[in-house]
């Protein structure tokens, strides 16, 4: 699970994030949502130590993010080694895969260099993700001969890999053409339940965020103004800034 409490993160004299409350259980698919400049990405990024912050806590599986109890910045050294052994994988919007390297390589690899798996290891987990995700047809093949879906699922394995506690996604399917977004959706619901992983999803995508999540989070100004079960925020919201959002989208 990932317990994020009174969570602040200002820029500057911006206030970005205002006191964010959020628990995402083992299996739970969770979406943000909310307007451009709600913080949903700053949110992800502070819980994946990608950004420090003035107040608050966040754990990961019950352990606290490190010893910088001010979400001072590490050395990129130490916040690799911190987000490894904390167990947070992160999906970005534009797939990120290493480009001169197979789908097999870019699973596999860093299973090897960054989780010290054998060669073996590496291998036997790389094809069983691969099979899960549908492209074990294409193992050999490099990202750019691939559909920007496949590099997405390929990604997202990537992330999975090493067995994190919570898997980021930072809209995964928002460079997507339209015909391609239900089979990243259906590689994660499959993996969020079979590897029980905690799962904060951002996305601007209402459709998509009623399919993939079991509960959706609405951020505004920094805030949660609402949250729910997906089917109930997305058809009966209560809040009127989540009212006029969800209008402002159809
Ligand atoms: P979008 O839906 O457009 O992706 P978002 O909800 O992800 O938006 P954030 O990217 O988290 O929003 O940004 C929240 C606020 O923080 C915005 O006002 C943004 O301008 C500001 N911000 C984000 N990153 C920085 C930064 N590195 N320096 C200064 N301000 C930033
Ligand atoms: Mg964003």
């Amino acid at each position: 699970a990932v317990e994020v409490k009174g969570l602040r993160k200002s820029y500057g004299a911006q206030t970005v994030l205002d006191g964010i409350d959020l628990t995402v259980r083992a299996g739970e698919v969770v979406a943000l949502l909310g307007p451009s400049g709600s913080g949903k990405s700053t949110l992800l990024r502070c819980i994946n130590r990608l950004e420090g912050w003035e107040d608050g806590t966040i754990r990961v599986g019950g352990q606290s993010l490190g010893t910088d109890e001010n979400g001072r910045p590490l050395s990129p050294r130490l916040t690799a080694q911190m987000r490894a052994s904390v167990g947070v994988g992160m999906v970005f919007q534009q797939f990120n895969l290493f480009g001169h390297l197979t789908a097999r390589e870019n699973i596999a690899g860093p299973l090897r260099w960054v989780q010290g798996l054998s060669r073996f290891d590496a291998d036997r987990r790389c094809r069983d993700l691969l099979e899960r995700i549908g492209l074990a047809h294409r193992a050999d093949a490099l990202p750019r001969h691939l559909s920007g879906g496949q590099q997405q699922r390929v990604a997202i394995a990537r992330a999975v890999a090493p067995a994190p506690t919570v898997l980021l996604l930072d809209e995964p399917t928002s460079a997507l053409d339209p015909e391609l977004v239900g089979e990243v959706l259906e590689v994660i619901r499959r993996l969020a339940v079979e590897e029980g992983l905690a799962m904060i999803i951002s996305t601007h995508q209402l459709r998509f965020a009623g399919d993939v999540a079991d509960r959706i989070v609405f951020l505004s100004g920094g805030v949660i103004v609402e949250e729910g079960p997906a089917a109930q925020i997305l058809s009966a919201p209560s809040h009127p800034l989540t009212v006029r959002f969800l209008s402002s989208m159809t």
